[in-house]
């Protein structure tokens, strides 16, 4: 119930859902939020103790540091890049600046779009997925609206070739054309490339994943310099020290360990691979993923039966009931190689179990 004082815009919001991220998940094994089950680097821990030591002055708002070592990996200059407090800020800068005329996005996909759409008023179409996959071809006719798609998306894994996201962007010169790139590192190509040819290509990306640090929140943009100052200057009217010192150091510690990163995507590709393979045997619908999950579907137990099933466990892994056409797949965030033979093991049970 809100309280008298909040202003009316505000009295019908629908937050995102959180539940799965809380302290009551102490002793679970989480495969539900897609993050990293592997700790930082030690060159994270080593550098984010050094940054505690300043702490009593403010952080650089610029991220001077981060700007130029990403630049230099993607051949492009600092000015192109901006930070935000995990790649949800960005998207929420993205959702206020650019959608005057509306947005477009998969009819599945982040959830989180759908959300700032409705916050920021932003008239939005869901667009309908061809067999779980972007169509490029569903992209023809979005009148100036910007696109968001998530490259490979979520919570579908799949990913969309280079050659289709430039079909959306040249058929699209109107339109902003957002790729998020949260789950990019573990299979798929990165619109970086392209950046040099198109004007309306905005790339999002995340520490979240691949490197470790969802719980440090630092996410980035790539764009022209022309919209990263638009997108800089509402991130100065409202947090200009959006990231903190500790979280740009971790940021800088992890970029510094490309190997360490390099080691555990290739350690979850490849449990990843393996748990597909398992499943399938166990009777499991599973997409080819090139993401850090699996989205999974069993012939003949329902998809909400075996996530409570494996809640039981003390396993938790996450479950759509909405929208109806993928209540019966489960998204399973791949864990450590550990990790995954229990919950191999326990799957395994409840499959049996209902044969009985
Ligand atoms: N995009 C996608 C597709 C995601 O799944 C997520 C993670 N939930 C994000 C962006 C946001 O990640 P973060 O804010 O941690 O960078």
């Amino acid at each position: 119930m809100m309280s008298k004082f909040l202003h009316t815009k505000y009295s019908s919001l629908t937050p995102y859902d959180t539940s799965g991220e809380v302290e009551s998940m102490k002793g679970y094994i989480r495969l539900n939020t897609n993050e990293s089950p592997f700790p930082p680097s030690p060159k994270v821990l080593a550098a984010t103790l050094e940054a505690s030591r300043g702490l009593n002055y403010y952080c650089d708002p610029e991220c001077s540091q981060l700007a130029g070592k990403i630049a230099s990996m993607y051949s492009l200059k600092p000015s192109q890049i901006v930070f935000g407090n995990g790649s949800d800020e960005i998207l929420n800068f993205l959702f206020m600046a650019f959608c005057e005329n509306g947005a477009a996005f998969p009819n599945i996909t982040y959830s989180f779009y759908k959300i700032l759409a409705k916050f920021h008023g932003v008239d939005y179409i869901p667009v309908p997925l061809k067999n779980f996959r972007v169509d490029p071809s569903y992209y023809k006719d979005v009148k100036g609206r910007t696109i968001f798609i998530a490259n490979p998306n979520a919570p579908t894994s799949l990913a969309m070739s280079l050659s289709e996201i430039e079909e959306i962007l040249t058929s699209n010169p109107e339109s902003l054309v957002v790729i998020d790139e949260a789950y990019v590192d573990f299979g798929a190509e990165s619109a970086v490339t392209l950046l040099p040819k198109y004007s309306n290509l905005v790339i999002t990306r995340t520490f979240s994943k691949s490197r470790s640090l969802a719980g440090a929140r630092l996410g980035w943009c790539m764009t022209s310099e022309e919209i990263t100052k638009d997108i800089k200057d509402i991130k100065n009217t409202l947090t200009p020290y959006n990231i903190n010192s500790m979280t740009q150091a971790a940021g800088l510690g992890a970029l510094d360990d490309e190997e360490y990163t390099r080691r555990n995507i290739d350690m979850i590709r490849m449990v990843r691979d393996n748990t597909k393979s398992r499943l399938r045997e166990m009777g499991f619908d599973v997409m080819d993923s090139s993401t850090n999950f699996l989205f999974a579907k069993h012939e003949t137990v329902s998809g909400e039966e075996i996530f409570n099933t494996l809640k039981k466990y003390r396993i938790m892994i996450r479950h759509f009931s909405n929208p109806l056409m993928i209540a019966d797949y489960n998204r399973i965030t791949i864990g450590t190689p550990e990790q995954m033979q229990i919950f191999l093991e326990v799957i395994k049970g409840v499959i049996e179990n209902e044969k009985e």
